[in-house]
């Protein structure tokens, strides 16, 4: 049975089972699933029960909690009460943060109960999860491949397990991407709408929380809990968030979308583009008209993201020095081989790599010529998408230029790795939503996810259209058959 979190919400709401039920039921399923795709770093069975009966006293005792019992994961870079917050990350192997993030303490003060931690690559930075300090997450699809990244445990746990929330975080696109990969709906909110507050920083002016779902239905559900304004983070915006999203209402008829033309680059995978094209037939059928529309910046999208995300992230990183945080270096002699001996025992070569490209292209002599060149082109990059939106609601693109590869395909090339973030860096560039949700399967039964981006702060446009698309269609509700605890 296809089971959502809006099920789980209202069994618990309406007394058919207990908070406590709940939650024991979401710890089958992710012990089951953990086990074959190792996609949590953590699974909190005790404090989570606890949690639960404490729910149900409360619930008991007449309080009204919107989410009782709901479980929910968090990915490991976002910082929680119970468990450690390790950004996947030997660095932080044993950090226990001392306060957690907005999004977690909103979704605990509605009642939903925090069951794990998510696996990642290492601050982030990746698109295969391979980068891990604790070892990659398989596909449930395919277990030799990888579920994309750096949500890769999130998307991975959201296709194996049923009606829980799950929490990523998404800089160039390790919400959407994973969620293409492992055939669920993954989506990015404006930038602004959801507090950053307790997320660990990889690039600040790029970095937005947000979540990976079986539907564009459960994303809306979990927006309308985590979103809005945040004095604690001073990127949050002060404005409401859009109405219509709980419940979400379906929006097709009468809209435009655009194709952009530079989203079906060269080498795409001719299966990713024959089902975006079947698609757009969809969204004709119910009621939208599609026309072709130019991005004439894009080719630059992926070299001005290397380059602002590397100095944000060497600017974020400066604070793991083995002083302040985490992992010291045992036996160093005096503070310069201190720093040292520590972020190189406890980086990983992703990571270290970043770092040193962001150093460089901040340094005196290289600033003009690196980074602020980049800055300018990312306002060329804005202004594309602002130009566009003048004529078109909505535009749809595939997510990836390819589908989940085997792992250790792409990993000893960066190059090569980077390249699968050519159609999903444009919207952090730009700040605005998007969404990856599954549009088919290929030969070889992976998932194909499609992109839907919208204006920045019409979130509630970006998901309505794929709740439209998804009352359509079935390609969401498939599951792989990783899912051993299915009765
Ligand atoms: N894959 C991209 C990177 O490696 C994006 C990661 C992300 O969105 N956190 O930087």
């Amino acid at each position: 049975m296809y089971q959502t979190v809006g099920d789980t919400r209202d069994a618990v709401r309406n007394g058919e089972i207990t908070a406590v039920e709940s939650i024991d039921e979401a710890l089958r399923q992710l012990t089951s699933a953990n086990s074959e795709i190792h996609s949590l770093t953590e699974i909190f069975e005790e404090d989570a029960r606890r949690v639960a009966q404490n729910i149900d006293g409360r619930l008991h005792a007449g309080e009204n909690l919107p989410l009782a019992g709901v479980p929910f994961t968090v990915k490991d870079n976002i910082c929680t009460p119970i468990g450690k917050s390790t950004a996947g990350s030997r660095i932080l192997a044993d950090f226990h943060a001392p306060y957690s993030a907005t999004v977690v303490d909103r979704l605990l003060s509605a009642g939903a109960v925090c069951v794990g931690k998510t696996n990642l690559d290492e601050f982030g930075m990746g698109s295969s999860t391979e980068n891990s300090a604790w070892g990659p997450t398989k596909n449930p699809w395919k277990t030799t491949h990888v579920p994309g990244g750096s949500s890769g445990g999130a998307a991975a746990t959201a296709a194996a397990t049923r009606g829980m929330i799950h929490l990523g975080s998404d800089t160039g696109g390790s919400i959407r991407q994973p969620a293409a990969y492992c055939g669920v709906t993954g989506f990015k909110p404006t930038y602004g709408c959801v507090s950053r507050y307790g997320l660990i920083a990889f690039a600040s002016s790029l970095d937005q929380i947000g979540c990976l779902q079986a539907s564009a239905e459960e994303c809306a559900l979990t927006l309308q809990t985590i979103g809005g304004h945040d004095i604690a983070d001073s990127t949050s915006v002060d404005r409401p968030l859009p109405p219509g999203l709980d419940p979400l209402q379906p929006r097709a008829e009468g809209l435009r979308i655009g194709v952009p033309e530079e989203y079906f680059p060269e080498g795409i995978d001719t299966e990713i583009s024959a089902s975006i094209d079947a698609a757009l037939e969809r969204f004709k059928e119910i009621g939208a008209t599609v026309e072709r529309v130019s991005l004439p910046h894009t080719v630059y999208a992926n070299p001005v993201y290397v380059l602002i995300s590397a100095a944000e992230a060497s600017s974020n990183l400066a604070r793991y020095d083995g002083v302040h945080y985490g992992h010291r270096a045992a036996d160093a002699e005096g503070v310069v081989d201190l720093y040292s001996r520590t972020r190189s025992e406890a980086f990983g070569a992703e990571v270290q790599r970043r770092v040193m490209v962001g150093t460089f292209v901040l340094s005196s002599g290289y600033y003009d010529a690196f980074y602020n060149k980049a800055c300018k082109v990312r306002n060329l990059i804005r202004r594309d998408f602002d130009t566009v939106f003048q004529n078109v609601d909505a535009l749809v693109c595939p997510t990836s230029p390819v589908t989940a590869f085997p792992i250790g395909d792409r990993i000893d090339d960066p190059l090569k790795l980077y390249a699968v973030d050519v159609l999903t860096v444009p919207a952090n560039l730009a700040g605005i939503p998007g969404v990856s949700l599954p549009a088919g399967f290929s030969s070889d039964s992976l998932p194909i996810g499609m992109q839907i981006y919208g204006r920045p702060f019409e979130d509630d446009l970006v998901l309505g259209l794929a709740h439209a698309f998804q009352q359509a269609t079935d390609f969401h509700v498939q599951r792989p058959s990783v899912c051993h605890w299915e009765k």
